[in-house]
């Protein structure tokens, strides 16, 4: 079995009394790679810091996640922008839009978005990005921005079938977590008529873990639970389907 989980924060302190198993949990799940996206500047020194651990199961990206875009978020992307000449970086993420508890720094968020968008096209490297109640401005600035040098994953998909074919249609992957386990979750409706080479994984630990540990502590060898749900849906082996998500990762990041 090989998994990758695209979108995990397993640097968090939530961590802290039991990372090592955690990871070592994860390895005996199949979980091969984990990637670990960026939040702020507070977190990549905690971030390298694991990386540096376990430097053959991790992976690590920049960027300044939009709930975390402030006032002072200029000097913070000057700063990220310095850390990313160092070329240690597999992606630019996670960036994006959200406006779910309020949109007090909707200008901070739509600037800081598309200057880390900018640097993706510059440095050639794909992008986690995060969006929540932003759709229609999150696809106006990828319309304005893609000119066939954006890529990457609408990280935690969870949206219509029709704003699935809108991502797709400017080439973007979409990353299935936790939540498409949820009964309210509509994409299991249409999974079947998405493209397979879009499709990764990814748990977004802590956060959104999978049914059957819903509520718990969200970590990557849960992966497993969201990758044999969504196998059952598409009537594949479990092995197939993580086979094809893990290639359709290591493409896009060149793992
Ligand atoms: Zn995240």
């Amino acid at each position: 079995m090989c998994l990758i989980d695209t979108h995990t924060h397993i640097y968090d302190h939530q961590f802290s009394l039991d990372r090592h198993d955690t990871i070592q949990r994860a390895l005996d799940a199949g979980v091969k790679m984990m990637l670990l996206p960026n939040v702020d500047a507070s977190t990549i020194a905690p971030m390298l810091d694991l990386h540096e651990h376990y430097p053959d199961c991790t992976r690590v990206m920049m960027g300044l996640q939009p709930e975390e875009v402030k006032e002072d978020y200029k000097a913070v992307l000057s700063m990220m922008e310095k850390e990313l000449e160092r070329n240690i970086y597999i992606g630019v993420g996670e960036v994006g839009l959200d406006f779910y508890w309020d949109a007090t720094f909707e200008r901070q968020q739509l600037n800081a978005f598309e200057t880390q968008l900018d640097w993706a096209k510059q440095l050639g490297l794909p992008l986690s990005i995060h969006c929540r109640n932003a759709f229609d401005k999150m696809v106006r600035i990828l319309e304005k921005k893609q000119d066939g040098g954006l890529r990457g994953i609408m990280h935690c998909f969870t949206g219509t079938a029709e704003e699935a074919k809108v991502y797709l249609e400017l080439g973007f992957h979409l990353g299935l977590g936790g939540v498409t386990t949820y009964k309210n979750c509509g994409v299991k409706d249409f999974l079947p008529n998405l493209p397979l080479d879009k499709i990764v994984l990814e748990t977004d630990a802590p956060y959104l873990a999978p049914v059957p540990c819903r509520g718990k502590r969200n970590e990557p060898a849960y992966l497993i639970h969201t990758a044999q749900h969504l196998a059952e849906i598409l009537q594949m082996p479990l092995e197939n389907f993580a086979a094809a998500t893990a290639a359709n990762a290591k493409a896009l990041f060149k793992l």
